[in-house]
C-alpha cells in the first residue's frame, strides 16, 4: 500500500498518552495529574495575562522565568532551559546529547517516552533490565554507555534511586550526558540538583504538570552546565523559538514562586499514598513502596486488566499497562482522600468483598 508518508514518519512508533475522556465524570487516576488546584497566585497571574499584550510573541528565552527558576534551586540563568512540557525538553535532550553509534540506555520498565524518542532519532538504545523488585540495577548502568537516561523516582513503579546510586553512575559515564528526569522528585526522592555543579554530564529534568498542578499549562524545564543549555537552545531554535507562550509564563513564574503552596499540597498527596497503600494491602494487593504520586500495585488473585477494566465501568480511571513483567499491575494516582474512598469502595465491590 502506498502512502504520502516519508518513510521517516512511515517507520515513528508513537506514545499512547492516557486518555482523557469525554464520555462521562470518571474519578480520574491515569494520568498522574495533581488532585488539587494549581495555587491562586498561578491562576490571578494567567488571567492578568489575558491582555492586549497577546498579539506579541512571547519572550523566547523566557528570560524572567529562568531568572525565578534559578534563584529556587540556587543556579545561574544560564544552567536553565525551559520547554513546552518536559516532554520537549527530553526530546530535545535526546536530539542533543545521544547518537546512533553509541547505545543510550534505559530501563525495560520505565517512562515509554524515552523509547519513542530514541526511535524518533534513530537511536538503537541499550534495554537494561530492571531487577525482580522493580530496583534499578546500578552496576549495570555504569559499563559502557551513549548516555544514560533514568526517572527518579522510576514510573510506573514509583521507585527512588538513592543519590550515592546516581553518582555511581554520573562517575561511570563522565564523557556522556546522564538525564535524570525527576518529574516526581517532590512525593518523597532526593534531588540531585545539588550535584550539577560537580557534574558537567548531568541534566536534571522537570515538570510542572505533576507537583505544581499545572499539566494544562505545559511547562518543563533543564538544569545543568551552561554547556549542556547552550546545546538544548541550538536544537530548540533549529525546530521553534517560541515554545512557551505568554500565558504559560506567567503562570509558571508565579508557581515557582509560590512553593509553600504546593509543598503543602504534596505533603496531603503522601499522607495519602501511605492510607491507601495499607487499605489496597489489605485488600490483597502488594504495592510497590512508591516515592511518588501513584502506586504500582498487583493483586494475588485477580488479574490486573480484569481490575483496571472492572474499574472504568464503575467510573474510575487507573493505568494499565499490557507490557512483559508488568501486565499483572496497575498504576493508581494518588488523588483526593474522597476519590481514594471512591477507588476502594469500587475494588471491594469488584472483589467481593
Ligand atoms: C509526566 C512525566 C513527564 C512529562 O511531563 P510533561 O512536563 O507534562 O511533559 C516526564 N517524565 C516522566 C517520568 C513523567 O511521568
Amino acid at each position: 500500500m502506498s502512502s504520502y508518508w516519508n518513510q521517516f514518519a512511515q517507520k515513528l512508533d508513537p506514545y499512547v498518552p492516557g486518555e482523557q475522556p469525554k464520555d462521562k465524570k470518571y474519578v480520574k487516576l491515569n494520568t498522574n495529574e495533581n488532585p488539587y488546584p494549581p495555587s491562586p497566585k498561578v491562576l490571578t497571574a494567567i488571567s492578568e495575562a489575558v491582555n492586549d499584550q497577546l498579539r506579541l510573541y512571547p519572550d523566547p528565552t523566557c528570560d524572567a522565568l529562568r531568572q525565578k527558576i534559578a534563584n529556587h534551586f540556587e543556579l545561574d540563568p544560564d544552567q536553565v532551559f525551559v520547554g513546552n512540557g518536559s516532554d520537549e525538553v527530553l526530546a530535545f535532550s535526546f536530539m542533543t546529547f545521544f547518537e546512533a553509534e553509541k547505545p543510550v540506555a534505559f530501563a525495560d520498565i520505565t517512562y515509554s517516552f524515552y523509547k519513542v524518542y530514541a526511535n524518533l532519532c534513530s537511536l538503537n538504545p541499550k534495554i537494561i533490565a530492571l531487577n525482580d523488585d522493580f530496583t534499578i540495577p546500578t552496576d549495570a548502568f555504569c559499563s559502557a554507555n551513549g548516555g544514560v537516561v533514568i526517572p527518579n523516582p522510576n514510573a510506573p513503579t514509583g521507585r527512588g534511586l538513592p543519590i550515592e546510586a546516581i553518582k555511581k553512575i554520573l562517575n561511570a559515564n563522565k564523557d556522556q550526558v546522564v538525564i535524570v528526569d525527576e518529574a516526581y522528585i517532590d512525593f518523597g526522592g532526593t534531588s540531585v540538583v545539588p550535584l550539577i555543579n560537580e557534574y558537567p554530564n548531568l541534566l536534571v529534568v522537570r515538570t510542572l504538570s505533576k507537583y505544581s498542578s499545572l499539566a494544562g499549562i505545559r511547562v518543563g524545564f533543564a538544569l545543568g552546565q551552561k554547556d549542556l543549555i547552550r546545546g538544548l537552545n541550538t536544537v530548540k531554535n533549529s525546530f521553534n523559538s517560541y515554545t512557551i507562550d505568554r500565558l504559560a509564563l506567567a503562570g509558571a513564574c508565579a508557581a515557582i514562586e509560590d512553593d509553600a503552596y504546593y509543598r503543602d499540597q504534596a505533603q496531603k498527596i503522601i499522607v495519602t499514598r501511605e492510607k491507601t497503600t495499607k487499605r489496597l494491602q489489605a485488600l490483597g494487593f502488594s504495592v510497590i513502596p512508591s516515592q511518588s504520586n501513584f502506586i504500582f500495585a498487583s493483586h494475588s488473585d485477580v488479574n490486573a486488566e480484569v481490575i483496571f477494566h472492572a474499574l472504568r465501568d464503575q467510573g474510575v480511571l487507573v493505568r494499565y499497562f499490557k507490557q512483559p513483567r508488568i501486565d499483572n499491575y496497575m498504576r493508581i494516582t494518588i488523588g483526593t482522600d474522597a476519590e481514594m474512598d471512591k477507588l476502594v469502595e469500587a475494588l471491594n465491590e469488584i472483589l467481593d468483598n
